[in-house]
Formats: structure tokens, sequence, C-alpha cells
């Protein structure tokens, strides 16, 4: 079974740096937030490739003794999210393979929604898996390939792929970074110059993972763009015809960092002005805007801005809480949202509360976190969301639950509001979003909110079924 709606993921690559493996390190650290479960480094040093994965975080997989034994001035990195029962090294990316086109090493973030089918029909003809990760099939595409240079068999291959995928791939010598042709998931350029003259060139996810290893962020890698770099030079090429573009907005929303360039524009300016807008849609007459943090943090300002009601971090969030915590064997009501965050007393006491969050997927933590904030004594609690309801999953990258377990999906706002037990609730408009995001230009995907794919998912009820049966 193939895992590949699970991929929320960040990537890397690092070309022409003495110390390529420890910048990916770094990067990888800046790009935690994009995946917990497990991470991996291939490097080569121009003859040989390596790779180490691991299960957990980044700092913890990486101690100075695994840096060392990746050697080199070309590194890959890439750090995955999971549900529970996918949960396995052999899944973790890069995949490092030797085939007839020599040592590759590749790692991508998205999701290719016929993967399903093209493992299938692989396999039918004879290919072997090891995982099941969609990283593998890519692989197998380009072995298969009777182009003879590496950039031309990994371009027959991407054209096989439907749906989302940002890529990054590495042989001895060279590497080769793409994005799919409508750019679900991003993909930022970036560059640094070494003592001589030298260029260095790193690509990330999120251009926060440049502001740490000091790489000046260049631009995107364009939907449909394969960019290969080698011993002749930096070669850049549109491999796919031009098509309309989907960029994720959740990236925007929630996904990506705040202090990151995503698609060109700056997740801040995003966030501050859904809240604002969300002031203007959804205003109230209130004491104190509180955010949920961290998610709500951006727009929470921008709601207070706009409405002048003082804002206040009212709830505390412990950064600590790991995936494994032994709970105390007389259950604690609540228990996983007490862990994570704690209401200040002293500041929602009688209080009229505006309390602002990213998104309700299946309401139960917000409806946690509302009666959170009511019993330590806020009066009212407004819950206002900065983006519209959820109410389709998602099949290019983001782990949304089925529909049936989205409450956006089967509910009313009124039935929701009930649910959560909030005075009120207001959702930021699709107008909003688009506002929010600049997007004059049809530049985005909406799916998560409005059900309309922007790929023909002809497997639709397969992807659906799928869903139901991992969650
Ligand atoms: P709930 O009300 O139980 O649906 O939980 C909503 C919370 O989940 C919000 O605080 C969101 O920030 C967070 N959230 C939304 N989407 C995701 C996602 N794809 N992965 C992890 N957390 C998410």
């Amino acid at each position: 079974m193939l895992d590949g709606f699970h991929e929320e993921c960040g990537v890397v690559a690092i070309y022409g740096h003495p110390e390529a493996a420890n910048l990916a390190y770094l990067a990888l650290y800046a790009l935690q937030h994009r995946g917990q479960e497990s991470a991996g480094i291939a490097a080569s040093d121009g003859a040989h490739l390596e790779c180490f994965r691991g299960m957990g975080h980044v700092a913890d997989i990486f101690t100075p003794r695994v840096i060392a034994s990746l050697p080199g001035r070309f590194a890959i990195g890439h750090t995955r999210y999971s549900t529970a029962g996918d949960t396995v090294l052999l899944n973790a990316q890069p995949f490092a393979v030797n085939c007839n086109k020599g040592q590759i090493a590749v790692a991508h973030n998205g999701n290719i929604t016929n993967a399903v089918e093209l493992r299938a029909k692989l396999e039918r003809e004879g290919s072997i898996f090891q995982a099941t990760s969609d990283t593998e099939v890519i692989l197998h595409l380009m072995a298969r390939s009777r182009e003879r240079t590496l950039a031309a068999a990994l371009r027959e291959a991407l054209l096989e792929l439907e749906g989302a995928f940002s890529l990054v791939l590495l042989t001895e010598n060279r590497m080769i970074v793409a994005r799919d042709p409508q750019g679900f998931r991003p993909l930022a350029m970036g560059q640094m110059e070494l003592s001589g003259g030298r260029v260095c060139y790193a690509f990330a996810s999120e251009t926060c993972a440049f502001d740490l290893i000091g790489a000046t962020y260049m631009g995107e890698v364009e939907p449909g763009e394969m960019i290969s770099i080698g011993p002749e030079g930096f070669t850049r090429e549109r491999y796919a015809p031009e098509a309309p573009r989907a960029q994720c907005v959740f990236e925007h929303v929630y996904f990506s960092r705040p202090d990151s360039i995503v698609f060109g524009r700056a997740v801040q300016e995003s966030r501050e002005l859904l809240g604002r807008l969300l002031a203007r849609e959804h205003p109230v007459e209130a004491d104190v805007v509180v955010p949920v943090p961290d998610s709500g943090v951006t727009a929470a300002i921008g709601y207070a801005a706009e409405s002048h009601i003082p804002y206040r971090q009212a709830l505390i969030r412990n950064h600590y809480v790991g995936r494994t915590f032994i709970e105390p064997s007389q259950a604690i009501r609540d228990f996983g949202v007490k862990l994570k965050l704690n209401p200040v007393r002293h500041l929602l006491e009688g209080r009229r509360v505006v309390l602002v969050d990213d998104s309700i997927v299946r309401g139960t933590t917000s409806r946690k976190i509302v009666r959170m904030v009511r019993s330590a004594g806020a009066r009212e609690v407004h819950l206002r969301i900065s983006c519209p309801p959820t109410v389709s999953p998602c099949f290019y990258g983001v782990d949304t639950p089925t529909k049936r377990e989205l409450i956006g999906a089967n509910n009313t706002v009124e039935e929701i509001r009930r649910f959560v037990e909030a005075d009120t609730l207001g959702y930021l408009s699709l107008g909003g979003l688009r506002e929010a995001v600049a997007d004059h230009d049809c530049n985005y995907c909406y799916a998560c909110y409005t059900g309309d794919y922007p790929t023909d998912l002809v497997n639709l009820e397969e992807l659906m079924a799928k869903r139901g049966e991992r969650h």
C-alpha cells in the first residue's frame, strides 16, 4: 500500500559546498516543522554517494559522527511527516539506489496521485519495490527509460506522473531539482558566494532554511521546470508544457513558517492579512484577542491590529511535548491538550475573548481549547478561523482526514459552533483567502475548501477509499 497521502515533507539540496551535508543538516533543522517522523541526507564527494536515514527528529539523527560519514560537496536532504501506521525506516527518504543509470538518490515533497497505477504497471513489468513510498516509483520509471542522459530519463519519468512533487535528485556528480507542472508544493532557490568567486547553489522547501545557512534567496524553481547542475554548469529547462498553476494555499494558511517566502510571497504578509480580513468580515465586541499557539499567532496579530482589540498570549504552549509520553494510569480529562497548552487565568478571567486559529479539522481540539479558555474564567469565547471551512481531503500532500471526519464537510457553521461550544464562530471567506495571498491570477489550489480538484483524479473513488482505510 502506498503511503503517499502523508507526504507532508521538507526537502533541501546543496551543490558545491565543502560542508554540503552539514548545510543540508542545518537546512533540515529549519524545516523540521514540515515533518518529524524521519529524516535523511545523501551526500557525494564526486565519486561515491552515501546516504543516511533515521527515524525521529533531525537533531537526534544527525550526530557529528553521522555527518562526518557523509563527505563531499553535494548533498540532498529530506524530513518526513507521517501518521502512526507508516512509521517505518524503509519509507524514509532520500531513496538511494544503484541502477543502470549509476548511483542515484532522490527525495520529494508532495503526493503523486497516480502512483498506485504506476506501481502496479511497473510491478507487472517486473520491477521489484522495497518500500511503499511514491519516490521509489520515480526511480523505477527512470531506470526503465531508454534515454541516455540522466536529465532525459528523469524528464521522461516526470511526464508520467500526476499530482504534486517538488523533487531533489543527486548522483555522484550531478544534482537535478524539479517541480510538478502545476507547482503544488514550494521549492525555492538560493545561492552562496564562496571564497575564490565560486558559487554554491541551495534549494529548499522554504526560505527559512536559507536564512540559517546564509544563502541568498534567488527565486522559485518554476512549476514544470527542471534545473540540472553538473560539471558543465547550471541549466534550467521547462520539461513540461505550461499548465494552470495550483500552488497550495494551505502553505500560507498553516504549513509554512511565517519567516519564509513561499511561492515568491512572504508568509507573514499573507497570514497577517488573513487576520485583518477576518476582523473585517467577522467583527465582534471583545476585550482581548488570543491566538491558539503557534498556528493562530500571526493571524491573531492581524485581527487585533485591525479591530483595535488588545492582543494577549493567554494560552502558553509547552514546546517540549514529544511523541512518546507516558500517560498517567489515571485518565485525566483532555490530558493531551493540557499537556500542550495552558491558559493564563489572569488574562482571561471575566473577559470577552476572541480566540483565533488557522483551521478546524475534526473540531475536537478546537472544542477542548474553547472549554479550556472558558474554564479559565472567560466570559465569552468568540472563535475566529483564518480560512474557510475545510470540506474536502487533500490528495496533493497535506494530511487532511476523510470527508467523513471533516466537521466542515458535514455540518453548517452554526452546527460547528455548537459542537465547539463557542459563543460565536466566524470563518474567513474564500474571497478573503484569495485576497490575503494576493491571488489575482488564479494561481492557487483551494481544493480543501471547495472540493474542486485542479487535476483529473481519475481514481478519485479509490483515493477516497484508501484515505478511509488509513484513518
Ligand atoms: P481540530 O479542531 O481537532 O480539528 O484541530 C484543529 C487544529 O489542528 C488547529 O489548531 C490546526 O492548526 C491544526 N491543523 C490543521 N491542519 C493540520 C494538519 N494538516 N496537520 C497538523 N495540524 C493541523
